[in-house]
């Protein structure tokens, strides 16, 4: 017998949303995501088979978020072929020739830039003109890439361990499900680590073990967050127990968050902190877990929360209460809207509509052909607030970020 799909209607063509089953494991970043807004998390890990047939919702990816991804990407490359190759450190004679065999540090980059613009290609939410932009943007940036891995590279300590199996080609880097087993004495990338009595997983950029020493590295390619501390703690968590990587039952001795410039050590919690840690993620996980197979996620509406949510244009309780009150703010510096497109005004303006067919704004568009006709109801996102002295209405500009999503029940 087939479950009935569990479908939200967000009111916008092409976005019946199938709400995905709960995971079967929690990370950290599900985790924290779903405690912010479940329906944002909902909405984001949804199926939406009237737009396209990807998993989620289409992300929209900012050049500095691909750029990092770019040097974790391969920074977890190079790590996992010299952790596989038994090497005593990123800084050997023997590295270097591991690194000739991945074809140098400028093709790894490369090669991980090319993957993470791979995507683009058959995203729906980019034009072709921001996929260029991007496409454009990421590749003059190999140069700072390759300086930052290398420069995580000279200050990775690393501790020799057995030859391990090959490295995987580029694309298929990480570990699958089925190949978990117990770590031996060295050093270890990209762990996937598993605590099945918590329905918690999570992947450690750097294991290391010497000894009874366990050191947990986790490289961050952003600012430094008080959350970082956290994730780190979690993962502690998962190595102690996870029994089939750490059948021993080490326990973590040292916690490392790695900056591009420096490092910070991060306290290691005390058992009883420990079995606190514990009972609270298995409350939050059982929370989650409701949230995620529910009918109707909780939504959390609020200024903060919402800004920057990249699929509040699904989202009702985003078009109630957050965004009529961001738009009638002229400080802002972007404003959404939801209007009806009234009459043109111009080659390249039209006036939006209130629910009562009231002019209420100028909208100034940068092509003639922007995404919508006379008559659609949409909701516009990212619109510059504009004044113009021979114009007595408020003015929304749309700019290349702008985005137009037409309404099911404007046809
Ligand atoms: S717009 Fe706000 S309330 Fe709606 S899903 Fe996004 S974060 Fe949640």
């Amino acid at each position: 017998m087939t479950a009935t799909a569990r479908t939200f209607e967000t009111g916008v063509a092409r976005g019946r949303a199938v709400l995905a089953d709960p995971p079967e494991h929690w990370s950290y970043s599900t985790l924290k995501d779903i405690a912010v807004c479940p329906l944002r998390y909902c909405l984001e890990h949804a199926n939406y088979p009237d737009l396209w047939s990807g998993y989620g919702y289409p992300s929209l990816p900012s050049l500095a978020s691909l750029f990092g991804n770019v040097v974790h990407g391969a920074l977890e490359a190079i790590l996992k072929a010299l952790a596989n190759a038994g090497v005593a450190s990123p800084r050997t004679a023997e590295a270097s020739e591991v690194l000739v065999t991945l074809g140098g540090l400028r093709a790894v980059v490369e090669d991980e830039t090319a993957r993470q613009l791979v995507p683009l290609e058959t995203n729906p939410r980019l034009s072709a003109d921001r996929k260029r932009r991007l496409q454009r943007q990421l590749r003059e940036r190999t140069h700072d890439a390759r300086a930052q891995v290398q420069t995580y590279l000279s200050r990775t300590r690393f501790v020799r361990g057995a030859p391990r199996a090959a490295v995987a080609p580029t694309g298929q880097r990480h570990t699958s499900k089925g190949d978990r087993r117990a770590l031996a004495a060295g050093s270890h990338a990209e762990v996937r680590l598993v605590a099945d009595s918590l329905r918690l997983h999570g992947r450690v950029d750097l294991l290391t073990i010497e000894d009874a020493r366990v050191e947990i590295v986790d490289f961050k390619t952003g600012a430094e967050s008080p959350s970082h501390a956290d994730q780190l703690h979690l993962y502690a968590l998962l190595w102690n127990a996870d029994d089939k990587s750490n059948p021993g039952h080490l326990r973590a001795t040292t916690l490392t968050a790695a900056y591009r410039d420096h490092e910070v050590s991060v306290d290691v919690p005390g058992r009883s902190e420990f079995a606190g840690l514990a009972a609270k993620l298995k409350a939050e996980i059982n929370h989650a877990s409701q949230e995620a197979g529910s009918d109707s996620p909780s939504a959390n509406p609020s200024a903060d929360t919402c800004n920057g949510c990249s699929v509040r244009h699904l989202c009702p309780a985003y078009w109630e209460s957050v965004a009529p009150a961001k738009s009638s703010s002229p400080d802002d510096d972007w404003f959404d809207l939801e209007a009806v497109i009234g009459e043109k005004n111009g080659q390249r303006s039209w006036w939006l509509l209130d629910g009562d067919g009231r002019q209420q704004m100028l909208l100034r568009a940068a092509t003639m052909e922007p995404g919508f006709k006379v008559g659609d109801r949409v909701r516009l996102l990212g619109l510059r607030p504009e004044s113009d002295p021979e114009v007595p209405s408020p003015i929304g500009s749309m700019v290349v970020t702008t985005e137009v999503f037409v309404l099911e029940s404007s046809t």
